[in-house]
């Protein structure tokens, strides 16, 4: 009989593309559903990324490429960290991967050992606590208030770290939540960190041009120099430049460490794609407006359904900071009845009747270890977002 690796026992078919399915069969049997759930932009990859892409694969750079990347992706990591960071690094110190998701793993497949812990704010993106498993760390979850703007605080940081801790794990703009941090808010939070040397950061910035707090971008090793030389930097081009089936990610950090997952990467993949990571260097180095045009759409699109949805008696939703999320609060709704003659005890509960009763896919927050709310993608047609809110409305108006 089959038997699963005890690596691989308990990693499951996560929440979010449970709901995906149960959309996807729904919408199969003919029922009007717009799915919210999947966070990944609408758009197409702008032309002159697709023509770069082309353009490589006829001069015939379709061979191997070498395992940590392409000196010209690389050389354009390097630009684009000293141009938007203010970070200086060589390129020994960058790895690209098959995506923001595989440097994650990259990351802990290389440094952690049975029973190694990696702290994580709560809400997070829910990949986060099964690569941690899948490379037999164990993610400690940290929780984050609404009330503080869902960052994580220096008591909760101090109390999470014991010995076993090899790395915090910090994402802003967030996924789910869109929290950011101001850098005095950031230099607060990681103030513990000087007492525990032997813990890095690992800053996922993916969403990093996709904001709409006004302020200057935030990251680790720029905004708290002291952390520098133990902090990976992680960020991609799948969220900023649409391009999510590209696969391409990448990372900055100390040069042992970018080894360490320079070497798991050769047994796994043996590198990026050669031909996107041509397009990804005309993703960084190109023109850049393309991305300010759609950030303003998301903007647009959060402010349309925060304003709908907040309106609606038993949600909460204020704007978040950045990211292409809404992450309203339903708690208000706990301990309603539908139509139906269910009573509504939890965010995985108004996900299922907001999917039956108003067609609406959303991912419910135990998703991200927050249980109290679900998320919006606004990455989705701005005409689906407004009918989507419409049929929220009233779906939650017929509840007794
Ligand atoms: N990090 C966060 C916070 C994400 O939300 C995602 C995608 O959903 C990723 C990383 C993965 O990005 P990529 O598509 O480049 O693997």
């Amino acid at each position: 009989a089959f038997r699963r690796s005890a690596r691989l026992s308990g990693i499951e078919v996560s929440l979010i593309v449970q709901i995906s399915e149960k959309a996807r069969e729904a919408k199969a049997r003919g029922e009007p559903i717009i799915g919210l759930g999947t966070g990944e932009p609408d758009f197409h990859t702008p032309q002159h990324i697709k023509d770069a892409a082309a353009a490589a694969m006829a001069a015939g750079d379709t061979r191997y490429p070498p395992t940590a990347g392409t000196a010209a992706l690389k050389a354009a990591v390097v630009e684009k960290f000293r141009r938007e960071n203010d970070l200086v690094f060589t390129p020994d110190q960058i790895l690209v991967s098959t995506g923001a998701k595989q440097v994650l793993f990259n990351a802990f497949f290389a440094t952690l050992d049975p029973g190694d812990e990696v702290v994580i704010p709560a809400p997070y993106w829910t990949s986060y606590l099964d690569i941690v498993r899948v490379c037999d760390g164990v993610p400690v979850v940290v929780e984050t208030s609404a009330d503080d703007g869902f960052r994580i605080t220096a008591e909760a940081l101090r109390a999470a770290i014991t010995p076993r801790t090899r790395w915090l794990l910090l994402n802003a703009p967030g996924n789910p939540s869109g929290a950011t941090y101001t850098p005095e808010q950031l230099r607060a939070a990681l103030a513990p960190l000087a007492d525990h040397p032997a813990v890095w950061v690992l800053s996922d910035d993916i969403y990093e041009h996709i904001r709409f707090d006004g302020g200057p971008f935030v990251t680790t090793a720029a905004c708290v120099p002291e952390l520098r030389d133990r902090t990976l930097t992680l960020n991609g081009v799948s969220k900023a430049y649409a391009m999510t089936g590209w696969r391409i990610g990448y990372a900055a950090g100390p040069k042992p460490l970018i080894a360490a997952m320079t070497a798991a990467q050769g047994q796994s993949t043996s590198g990026a794609c050669s031909i996107a990571q041509a397009a990804a260097v005309a993703a960084l180095t190109g023109p850049q407006a393309c991305v300010a045009e759609m950030v303003a759409v998301y903007r647009e699109r959060r402010d349309l359904v925060c304003a709908a949805l907040d309106a609606v008696p038993g949600l909460s939703c204020p704007p978040p900071g950045g990211a292409f999320y809404v992450f309203p609060s339903c708690a208000g709704l706990f301990g309603r009845r539908t139509p139906g003659g269910a009573v509504l005890t939890s965010a995985m509960d108004v996900a299922t009747y907001l999917l039956e009763a108003a067609h609406v896919a959303v991912v419910p927050g135990e998703a991200f270890g927050a249980p109290e709310h679900f998320r919006i993608s606004t990455a989705s047609a701005t005409a689906d977002l407004q009918e989507a809110c419409r049929r929220i409305a009233a779906a939650c108006a017929a509840l007794s």
